[in-house]
């Protein structure tokens, strides 16, 4: 870990080329950091839960996957023998969180608890209730994470809200789709039908990075008719499974990478959107994207950047263009 991200005073990244400040963010700062986590598994034992890892045990036999296999067969073998319970990974994350002060967004898979793309748990099941009550009472923010089948769909949008809203008590604003799935300008139309104040889909599963180089938030325009799409788009820079298991790069490796997407978003005064998911945390097998991720949030805050919520940033950034 020889690399120092920020070398960068704050003040000297508030100024563009002209030497103006941008004042593009809350209180100055010289860029935007949106933590998030797609909430795709909570428990350690299930049957699809069950069905991965055995795909992902024989994937690593053959060399077709990223990991450990002795770290696989210990997990594989805990999970049904003695399943560990669901605080500790989410309580890990808020704890690598908050020693920044930082919160984030998680988004809960909504859908079908029986289908290969649907949920891994019901919402109304009691511990998902009191996941949702720890993540409310920490003050981080709960979104939707769904749209498989329904992703240009402005009625299945609007059902997975509705489902959040029952079950934890919230009226969910953000959402990203499961996957990652996409359509323009469907998708992001029928999430603004569907009551949705921001997107978070929009970005790249196969190698980190810019998605067409959009660094800041958008509203989109409908490319018809070029009218505006009521939905604030806070674009994906980069997720864990990324650079781990598609790419399969090491630790140093994904520091360098990070640290190549953090000056960029420098320089443009841009939003860093970061995506881990929940259940890679506390889990041996996985220790190194956990580790990535609290020397990433340490170099990170070097830079003192505005961290937000999805929906602190999407609201921001709304009343920023309104006013101007
Ligand atoms: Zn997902």
């Amino acid at each position: 870990m020889t690399v120092d991200a920020c070398d960068v005073t704050p003040s000297t990244c508030q100024l563009d080329a002209n030497g103006k400040s941008r004042n593009m963010w809350p209180n100055g700062a010289p860029f935007a950091l949106f933590l998030s986590h797609d909430v795709d598994q909570v428990y350690d034992r299930g049957f699809y839960r069950t069905l991965g890892d055995i795909n992902h045990f024989q994937r690593l036999l053959r060399g077709k996957d990223y990991g450990n296999k002795a770290a696989c067969w210990h997990r594989m073998g805990r999970s049904l023998l003695h399943p560990k319970g669901w605080r500790s990974q989410f309580e890990r994350i808020l704890k690598i969180e908050s020693a920044y002060g930082w919160r984030s967004t998680f988004f809960f898979l909504e859908g079908n608890r029986w289908s290969r793309y649907g949920a891994r748990y019901a919402l109304e099941d009691p511990p998902i209730r009191e996941l949702a009550a720890l993540l409310i009472n920490a003050d981080c923010e709960i979104g939707v994470h769904g749209g498989y089948h329904d992703f240009n769909r402005a009625a299945g949008y609007r059902r997975s809200s509705e489902r959040l809203e029952s079950a934890f008590g919230i009226k969910p604003v953000g959402i990203r789709n499961h996957f990652l799935k996409f359509s323009y300008p469907e998708t992001w139309q029928a999430q603004a039908e569907g009551g949705f104040l921001y997107d978070a889909t929009f970005g790249m599963s196969d190698r980190p990075g810019f998605r067409d180089e959009l660094m800041q938030p958008f509203i989109p325009e409908n490319p018809q008719s070029g009218a505006p799409i009521d939905i604030v788009v806070l674009p994906l820079t980069v997720m864990d499974f990324t650079l781990f298991q598609t790419l399969g790069l090491g630790q140093e490796e994904a520091l360098a990478a990070l640290d190549s997407l953090l000056e960029q978003a420098k320089d443009a005064g841009g939003l860093l959107s970061l995506l881990w998911h929940n259940n890679y945390f506390d889990e041996p097998e996985y220790r190194i994207w956990e580790e990535v991720y609290v020397e990433f949030l340490r170099r990170i805050s070097t830079c003192k950047p505005y961290c937000g919520t999805g929906a602190e940033i999407a609201r921001w950034w709304r009343s920023r263009k309104v006013g101007g």
